[in-house]
């Protein structure tokens, strides 16, 4: 019987509803699936290895801390590469790994395992941590409607995989042992430094006096590093080698192997992992099959914070979906912001940003709610000019703030019927997943105050006392509302 407060080794995604099939409106327009791809440094067209199927492997959580939204930005750009994939047509076999551990405070595979530390400061084990942390990452993904992975896959849930990798590794005569751990030999992959583009030598020269002396080079990484003799972690397996625990980049190389093949179609993640992470997992993977891995990498780029500070989990500086919704603001106003910008340029958060796009995404959702009634049930159908003019931004390197404008065009084109709006603005949904299709008109629960304020104008009106009235309207445009006077008496919104 497994333990439900802690993580499983595999967890299933949920099941979705189909997409409209866009086939015929594809072939006839001759639209074409192209995507930057950091692997050749261009944009260009996708082409699956199986046809009709694409193997997605996307880095997901350290599950030691909430995830802050600028993480959440990577997710939801991934999100939209995935939905425009299906609503091409592809059947999307998607898998994302939760690290719950071996990720250390640092990448130069020293400091601490970042679950182990969490776990001592708040007195938890790391098993039930990373199980809290999942839970709530869960909860924040599903809120900014982010689609499940078919599979979500833990990295201690797959140890004998990682340990097979290294086992394969050292028989090719990669890896080389030191005190503290198993590493792998980058010099024996010549092409190392070609995917990051990395300047080695620099890298060398800087790292000469920081370097400890049983690693061959400042790029060499963790296989598998030993448990410290004076510490006893939680997280720990016997090995071949000696007591320890994998090396952070080996999950995702074993997690893709073993649930997408020894060929992967599209790897994505954050753009900080160009350089360290993904080099390595091509340098494992490929060293491990003797072939070329994966074919196209995507990299979302980051959310900063004016002045180009970047958010990150280890500073006090992060904001959650949790923050957010304290802020007053819907998860989905966020994911509406995102959208807004291109996901491979750098996005910057402000308040006042934030605010605009809450302020649009309401309109949107009150114009929607319109055409809904106005449509009054009628099936309208797609508009073509309209499609593909939304389609064709999206398929040529998810430009999704071009489509945004699309949508907005539609809405605003008297030349369009209502229904035909309606059905047409439902499809582009299907990938921006704004929640548009559900909207019911909001009956806000207005507070007491509020309550009291219209009351009294009320009571103000009747006795013809207009001074108190402005003044009550004016207290109630201070908290936020714009006043209606209407027959049945004052109404805010
Ligand atoms: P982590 O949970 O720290 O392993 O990170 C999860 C994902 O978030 C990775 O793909 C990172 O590249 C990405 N990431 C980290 N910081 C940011 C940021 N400020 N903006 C966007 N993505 C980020
Ligand atoms: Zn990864």
């Amino acid at each position: 019987m497994t333990d439900p407060t802690i993580l499983g080794p595999t967890i299933p995604g949920k099941k979705y509803d189909a997409f409209t099939d866009l086939s015929e409106f594809i072939q006839a327009h001759d639209l074409h699936f192209e995507m930057y791809n950091t692997k050749t440094r261009t944009i260009e067209e996708f082409h699956p290895i199986t046809p009709q199927t694409v193997g997605l492997y996307t880095c997901g959580p350290t599950v030691y801390k909430d995830a802050h939204i600028g993480n959440l930005r990577t997710y939801i750009s991934e999100d939209i590469l995935k939905k425009a994939l299906m609503l091409y047509g592809y059947t999307v076999k998607h898998v994302m790994n939760i690290t719950d551990v071996g990720h250390l405070t640092d990448d130069a595979d020293e400091g601490d395992d970042k679950m182990e530390r969490s776990a001592k400061e708040l007195g938890l084990d790391a098993w039930h941590l990373a199980k809290i942390y999942f839970d709530k990452f869960r909860q924040d993904f599903e809120s900014l409607n982010c689609m499940d992975p078919t599979l979500w896959a833990s990295a201690a849930g797959h140890i004998p995989e990682q340990i097979r990798i290294i086992q394969g590794l050292e028989e090719k005569g990669f890896t080389y042992t030191t005190a503290d751990g198993v590493y792998f030999d980058t010099a024996k992959f010549p092409q190392y430094a070609q995917f990051g583009q990395l300047d080695v030598e620099n890298l060398q020269g800087g790292a000469r006096v920081a370097l400890s002396d049983e690693k061959h080079s400042v790029t060499d990484f963790a296989l598998w590093k030993f448990s410290r003799p004076d510490e006893r972690r939680q997280m720990e397996w016997d090995s071949p080698w000696g007591k320890g625990f994998p090396g952070w980049h080996l999950e995702c190389s074993a997690l893709s192997l073993k649930y997408l093949g020894e060929r992967l179609d599209i790897h994505a993640g954050g753009t900080d992992h160009i350089k360290v992470h993904h080099t390595n997992e091509i340098a494992q993977s490929e060293s491990f099959l003797g072939h070329p891995w994966c074919n196209y990498w995507f990299h979302a780029e980051f959310l900063v914070l004016q002045g180009n500070v970047k958010m990150s989990k280890s500073s006090d500086n992060f904001l959650t979906v949790t923050s957010l919704k304290k802020e007053g603001y819907d998860p989905l106003d966020y994911r509406y912001f995102c959208l807004n910008a291109n996901y491979a340029k750098q996005l910057t958060f402000s308040w006042e940003a934030m605010d605009a796009a809450r302020t649009s995404y309401q309109r949107l959702k009150k114009r929607m709610l319109e055409l809904k009634k106005s449509a009054q049930g009628a099936r309208g159908s797609w508009n073509d000019a309209y499609l593909l003019a939304f389609f064709t931004p999206i398929f040529h390197d998810l430009n999704v703030s071009k489509s945004l404008g699309v949508l907005w065009n539609l809405l605003k084109d008297e030349a369009v019927s209502d229904a035909d709006k309606y059905a047409t603005a439902l499809i582009f949904d299907e990938l921006l997943t704004l929640g548009l299709k559900d909207l019911k008109e909001e009956r806000k629960e207005l507070p007491q105050e509020v309550l009291d304020l219209i009351q009294e104008r009320d009571g103000a009106r009747k006795n013809k006392d207009y001074a108190a009235s402005d003044r009550l309207r004016d207290a109630l445009v201070a908290l936020g509302y714009t006043v209606k006077d209407t027959k049945e008496g004052t109404q805010v919104e």
